[in-house]
Formats: structure tokens, C-alpha cells, sequence
């Protein structure tokens, strides 16, 4: 595709390409915390990241931001790997934050000797407490003043685990007065005796997040540092720190987080309905997750796309679920295979058709793809339609089958339904039908015209399988400015419909997970793993074929 504007961080580098800022180099990073699984907020940040990469013939890393040993997990970290090459991107490098606590302690020890810094024996909420509000300063701290040497004493003791947690922490000593309430002697490290995945118990001290971040850019030498907006007011700090110590000094630039309508995308959110069993799991075809969306039959190429039409912008705003939609259907009409299921079978027998005989029809593959061509889909005497496309008593705009009444069925003949067979409890459970033998699709000779078309398919050649219909997991546009409401009044009940009774085409028979289909005028539909564990395929509808929701 041909770029037709730049967004506004394209025209930031292309600037510092034409000043030789960076030496006319582009590197950028992806920075993870691993404490959870990716969603698509991530990949819009993995598509920005690794698409100014590319397009500028640089390099992007993948950055494990591990400074937090409590919440993260070796699991989460090989999970995010295999997420950000499934999106379709490889990285330059992959770090991890924890490589650089050497380096970050050295760096700490310069900025105590440059004076810079002071170890602080407030706790986190007295610190918390003392900082003032935004329009008046803090106090600072009785500890402020401590000379270097008594400051370089306490900080190694510190990192040789003399002091219990929460009891003393590493502060930067700039402005208790500063309007920006980041800049008020914040804390660089805390006394955290845990032990981390990587670095085991080596290290009693943790650097905080504005303090690895932006030195771990530096490390790396990352040109462009790209993060979401509300790091905006951690900005001078980043520059302060790096300013202080003298080193290279990378260009922190924020754009707006991807908020999409409909959807949960905290992870604290993600994780309750999880462990709540509101869900079946990371993977659940409902979730945001790039597992979830990848299982409900999404392709990197869409997701890549959406975040190409979502821009980049400079303002928080929201972007509604349907472009998401929209953009799966898109790629998914141009490269899935249609196929014939009845999601909800109703049985028709054709009378008039001779019993024991089957017609191979020929159906379309893919009507966008010439060179899909075709294939056979058998016909017989007795067939499965869809339950909804009958009515007994039909409303005037119900233009689908009823009795007296007659329809086509797709690539084969015209029928008109006689008979409605009821069981004992008034239920339909037959129709009994005629069909039309000179009105073979393509070769009808009748001339009659019939208002609508049907799927169907031949009872004894249909293989059963397990359908699942998704819908928005929530009822509310905005669920994270729900505050008043517990957010499991707002989770929509019929999130998901099991069919555990649908049949499919004797292509389907045999299927592998991920494979994407339509099933003619049903929806995109992809196979689940669970067809492996079940005796029969199991499919997950995607999306449906138009916007249910457009009004
Ligand atoms: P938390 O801060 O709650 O741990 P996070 O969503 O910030 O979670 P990180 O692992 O820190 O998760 O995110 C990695 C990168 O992804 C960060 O650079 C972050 O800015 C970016 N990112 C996260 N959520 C979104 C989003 N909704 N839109 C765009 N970028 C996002
Ligand atoms: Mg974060
Ligand atoms: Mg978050």
C-alpha cells in the first residue's frame, strides 16, 4: 500500500533523518512487562514499533521491562515471544531490563556522587504523603540533605540486603516544588527481597519503571521511543535522568492508547474475568487477547491492517469495535473457502426424488478468487435446511420457505415444501417436499422466479459438528467508565451460543484447527482446537457476514 500521508511520529523521524539527528539511524523498541498476555491495544504498539522498523530500514527490539519480580513469569515472556512473531514481526535484539541492574546500579552510585540522588529512610506512604498536591509543593525530605559519601554508604548497603523492604529507597533530588508531581525527588529504587525469574535472588533492590525505562532506551541506543500518552508527564524525568548522567539520550515520543468500544482491556480486568471463570481461559475467542483473537479466527494481516486504519493519534480517543470487524471480514472475504453448514438442522425429504440416489452439484469455492474453483457437494432425497428459514404462518416480509411456497437451493433445484410433519408436542420435526427436476441451477429451464435462496444439505453425507457463536462479552460501550456498577452486571449472558447439534459439508470431515471457511450465509468461521479432544470438528464463528449491530 502506498502511504498517503505521514502520521505525525513518521514526520518526527523523517525530520531527524534530514538533520542527522540520530546519524540518520531508526531504532525502536517493543516494550513488554512480561505480568500478563498481549491484546490488541499491545498490537497496536507492536505494529507501530516493528512498521517504523521496517519502513525506515532500522531495527526494533523486543524489551522484557522485568523490573518487577513479583508479578512476572517465565510463561508470560515465551507467550508475548510467540505472539509478536505470530503478528508476523522478528526482532532485532531481545532484552531484558534485569540484563541491565548492573549497569542501572552504576549509573545509580553516579548520580549519588554528582548529588544527585539520596537514600531516604521514609516510608513509601510517608513519601506518598509528603509529596503535596498540584498546586502546592511538597515537603522535603528530613533525609535530603545526607552527605554523599553517607548516601553512597547506605546505597551499597542497601544492595547487599542490610536493610529490611519498604525501610529506606533511592530517590532522584530535584524539585519538591516542581508543578509536575513526577519530578518531585521521585523514587529510582525500593528494597524488594524477592526473587526474580532471571535474576534469581542476586538483588535485594528493584530500579523503578521512569528510572529502567528510559535508561535501558539509553543502552540500547534506541533513536525513537514511542509510548503511550499518559507517560507524556514522565517525559522530564526521563530527559533528567539522562541529562543528568551525561549518555546518550534517545527521543521519548507519546501517542494515544488504542481504546476500542465493547471491549475490557485492563489486564487486571482480563485476569479476574479469567480466574473467575467467566471465561475458558487467555484463549477464550471472546477475550481482546492476541490468543483470543487468534482462536476466534482473526489473521495477523487484519490485525496488522486495523492498526494501520486506526493511525496514530496525538488525543485519547475511542475507536469502535465494528472497524475491527470490519477489517476481519474484508481479509476473510477475499481468502476463506465457502462451505455448506446448517447450524440449527431442520429435516426435508424431498418426495418426488428417487430413494438411494445422489446428485454431485457443483458449488463454488470462492466467488472474490476465480482460480479457488469448484468443488461437488452431494444432493439426495433427504436434506437439512436451516430451522429459521422455514415458517409455517410467515409474516408478510418473510420471503424464505413456508407451505404452498417455493425456494431455490443454492447450486441445485427449486422446491416447494407440501407438508409440515409435527411431533407430539406440536413441534416441527419434517417437511415434506417436491422438487422441480427441470430447475437444476444452470440449467433451469422452468423460468420461474423464487424470492430466495437456501443452504441445505444431504442428511445421510452431512457430518455433525459442534458450532460456537460469539457475541460482545459486555453490554456497555465504555465498560472501564463503569465506576458505579460491579462489572459483571454489564457481561452479556449469550456472549456465547453453543449449536452442538449443526452438520457440515463431507469436506469438513476432516479439518485442521485454524482453517479458516464461510459457511454460506452464515458468517467467517474458523476450526477450534478442541476438534482434536471432541469426535467431531468444532467450529467458532468469527464474524458474521454483516454488521448485526449497524442499525
Ligand atoms: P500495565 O502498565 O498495566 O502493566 P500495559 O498495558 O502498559 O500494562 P505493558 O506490558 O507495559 O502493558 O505494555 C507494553 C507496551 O504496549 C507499552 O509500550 C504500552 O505503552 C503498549 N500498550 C499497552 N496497551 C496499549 C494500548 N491499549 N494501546 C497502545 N499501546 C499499548
Ligand atoms: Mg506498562
Ligand atoms: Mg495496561
Amino acid at each position: 500500500d502506498v502511504k498517503e500521508s505521514l502520521n505525525f511520529i513518521e514526520q518526527i523521524i523523517e525530520k531527524d533523518e534530514e538533520t542527522g539527528k540520530f546519524g540518520g539511524r531508526v531504532h525502536t523498541r517493543f516494550p513488554p512487562e512480561p505480568n500478563g498476555f498481549l491484546h490488541i491495544g499491545h498490537a497496536k504498539s507492536i505494529c507501530l514499533n516493528f512498521g517504523l522498523a521496517r519502513d525506515y530500514n532500522g531495527r526494533c527490539n523486543l524489551r522484557f521491562d522485568d523490573t518487577n519480580p513479583v508479578t512476572e513469569k517465565v510463561d508470560y515472556v515465551q507467550a508475548i515471544e510467540e505472539d509478536v512473531r505470530w503478528l508476523g514481526f522478528e526482532w532485532a535484539g531481545k532484552f531484558f531490563a534485569s540484563d541491565y541492574f548492573e549497569q542501572l546500579y552504576q549509573y545509580a552510585l553516579q548520580l549519588i556522587k554528582s548529588g544527585d540522588a539520596f537514600v531516604c529512610d521514609l516510608t513509601l506512604e510517608e513519601i506518598a504523603e509528603r509529596r503535596g498536591t498540584p498546586t502546592e509543593p511538597g515537603q522535603e525530605s528530613p533525609y535530603r540533605n545526607r552527605s554523599v559519601e553517607e548516601n553512597l554508604d547506605l546505597f551499597q548497603r542497601m544492595r547487599h540486603g542490610e536493610f529490611s523492604d519498604g525501610s529506606k529507597t533511592l530517590r532522584a533530588k530535584i524539585d519538591m516544588a516542581s508543578p509536575n508531581m513526577h519530578m518531585r525527588d521521585p523514587v529510582l529504587y525500593r528494597i524488594r527481597k524477592a526473587h526474580h525469574h532471571r535474576t534469581g535472588d542476586q538483588w535485594p533492590i528493584y530500579p523503578m519503571y521512569d528510572y529502567a525505562h528510559g535508561l535501558s532506551d539509553s543502552i540500547e541506543g534506541i533513536t525513537h521511543s514511542v509510548c503511550t500518552l499518559e507517560f507524556e508527564v514522565h517525559r522530564p524525568l526521563y530527559d533528567w535522568i539522562i541529562d543528568r548522567l551525561g549518555i546518550y539520550h534517545p527521543q521519548q515520543i507519546e501517542f494515544a492508547r488504542l481504546n476500542l468500544n465493547y471491549t475490557i482491556m485492563s489486564k487486571r480486568r482480563l485476569l479476574e474475568l479469567v480466574e473467575g471463570g467467566y471465561v475458558h481461559g487467555w484463549d477464550d475467542p471472546r477475550l481482546p487477547t492476541i490468543r483470543g483473537l487468534r482462536r476466534r479466527g482473526y489473521t495477523p494481516e487484519a490485525i496488522r491492517k486495523f492498526a494501520e486504519r486506526v493511525g496514530v493519534a496525538k488525543r485519547d480517543n475511542i475507536i469502535d469495535v465494528a472497524l475491527l470487524e470490519f477489517t476481519i471480514r474484508e481479509d476473510l472475504n477475499k481468502r476463506a473457502a465457502r462451505r455448506l453448514a446448517v447450524l440449527d438442522p431442520l429435516k426435508v425429504v424431498i418426495t418426488n426424488y428417487p430413494e438411494g440416489q445422489t446428485e454431485q452439484m457443483e458449488a463454488t469455492n470462492n466467488p472474490e478468487d476465480p482460480e479457488a474453483g469448484t468443488r461437488s457437494v452431494p444432493f439426495s432425497r433427504e436434506l437439512y435446511i436451516e430451522r429459521e428459514d422455514f415458517m409455517e404462518d410467515p409474516p408478510k416480509k418473510f420471503f424464505r420457505l413456508a407451505p404452498g411456497r417455493e425456494v431455490r437451493l443454492k447450486y441445485a433445484y427449486i422446491i416447494r415444501c407440501d407438508d409440515v410433519v409435527k411431533n407430539e408436542n406440536g413441534e416441527i420435526v419434517e417437511l415434506r417436499c417436491t422438487y422441480d427436476p427441470d430447475s437444476r441451477s444452470g440449467q433451469d429451464t422452468t423460468g420461474k422466479k423464487v424470492k430466495a435462496t437456501l443452504h441445505w444439505l444431504s442428511a445421510p453425507h452431512a457430518v455433525a459438528a459442534e458450532i460456537r457463536l460469539y457475541d460482545r462479552l459486555v453490554t456497555v460501550e465504555d465498560p472501564a467508565g463503569e465506576k458505579e456498577r460491579d462489572w459483571k452486571e454489564f457481561l452479556n449472558p449469550d456472549s456465547l451460543v453453543v449449536l452442538p447439534n449443526a452438520v457440515v459439508e463431507p469436506s469438513l470431515g476432516e479439518v485442521e484447527t485454524g482453517a479458516l471457511f464461510q459457511f454460506e450465509r452464515k458468517g467467517y468461521f474458523c476450526v477450534d482446537p478442541d476438534t482434536t479432544t471432541h469426535h467431531k470438528p468444532v467450529f467458532n464463528r468469527t464474524v458474521t457476514l454483516k454488521d448485526d449491530w449497524a442499525k
